[in-house]
């Protein structure tokens, strides 16, 4: 079945010649790495593919070849024969730089457990630790080979969403698809260098404040952290220098929720939730319009830090308690 969608993808990609291509606001190492590997493959092809991104690219992944050269926003009259659409659940996740009419085809790529079929064709694989693998699996389908830039990327989308190998979708097709990366000749150190250790003492000076402000509640299971825009005003970092914070929270003995809440504005808070195992943070996103993963999720609430703090933690509550019953009558069956 997926072997079918690669070969349609595959058609309509030799079959168009004027790409758009593009992944999710506030774009992460999988959404830019993947989208820049295959706009440079596709120029290679000798046809005409830009990326777009409404937001800035981070400081972190601005080493990714040819970041430099994304738009922020097509033209309203620009038309495109084929909008492949990476990592968002639908138009508006894209940040709705066109509408689904300007483009004759629509190529949706996607890994979340939240998605909408709204492509011409929807190659989507949940079970991927990527996007970035999935993008790897077109191009090998497609036999081509790639240049050290274009492997880079994809290494990088692969190494961000796996959280450096460590987190629970890493699977071993993860490592297959580095180690054909990694034949082309890439500096693996020297990526994860660039992407972890190549930031601000601003940056590092956030992670101080908040995490100085890190709280246990729920019987020490959840744990929470908060940034506030003073934080960032105290530090000095910058409004992207909060990548990876987040990790923090599940390195406490016997956390299994872990969330961020940042300040957007006065009453607007970006909501992060991680989990380990079983626990499903997406059930808990899902409550406030989000999405993601099962074990990595998210979701933006239009309220003040504190009643954001309180939403999210009755529904973790009421869901720790449903687990908690399910795993008692599990051991009494
Ligand atoms: P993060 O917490 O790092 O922003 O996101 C974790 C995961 O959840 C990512 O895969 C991200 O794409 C997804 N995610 C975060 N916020 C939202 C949201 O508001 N809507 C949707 N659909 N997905 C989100
Ligand atoms: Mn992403
Ligand atoms: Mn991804």
């Amino acid at each position: 079945n997926d072997l079918k969608k690669i070969s349609e993808i595959s058609r309509i990609i030799k079959q168009s010649k004027i790409f758009f291509i593009a992944g999710h606001i506030k774009p992460d190492g999988d959404s830019i790495g993947s989208a820049l590997a295959l706009a440079s493959v596709l120029n290679r092809l000798g046809k005409e593919a830009c990326v777009y991104c409404i937001d800035e690219v981070p400081d972190f992944l601005k080493f990714l070849k040819g970041s430099d050269e994304i738009k922020k926003s097509a033209k309203k009259t620009d038309v495109f024969d084929c909008a492949i659409i990476l990592e968002a659940i639908n138009f508006s996740r894209m940040g709705d730089i066109i509408t689904p009419c300007q483009s004759k085809k629509v190529i949706n790529i996607d890994h979340h457990l939240t998605y909408t079929n709204f492509g011409t064709i929807n190659y989507i694989v949940p079970s991927s630790s990527s996007t970035a693998e999935l993008v790897l699996n077109i191009l090998d389908y497609m036999k081509i080979k790639l240049t050290r830039g274009e492997a880079e990327n994809l290494y990088a989308g692969i190494l961000t969403d796996t959280g450096c190998f460590q987190q629970i979708n890493t699977t071993p097709n993860s490592h297959i698809a580095c180690a054909k990366l990694m034949k082309y000749g890439i500096d693996i150190n020297e990526i994860y260098k660039k992407v972890y250790e190549n930031g601000s003492i601003n940056a590092l000076k956030l992670r101080g404040i908040a995490l100085c402000g890190i709280k246990t509640i729920l019987d020490d299971s959840v744990s929470y952290i908060v940034l506030t825009k003073d934080m960032f005003k105290k530090s000095g970092a910058k409004d992207n220098d909060d990548s990876g914070i987040i990790n923090y929270t599940l390195r406490i003995e016997g956390v299994k929720v872990g969330c961020l809440f940042k300040e957007i504005d006065e009453k607007t808070i970006k909501v992060s939730c991680r989990s380990v195992r079983s626990f499903n943070v997406l059930e808990v996103v899902g409550r406030f319009g989000g999405g993601g993963h099962k074990n990595a999720a998210g979701c933006t609430i239009k309220k003040g830090i504190n009643a954001s703090i309180k939403m999210i933690s009755s529904v973790l509550k009421e869901k720790l308690a449903a687990d908690k019953l399910l795993f008692c009558s599990a051991v009494f069956l």
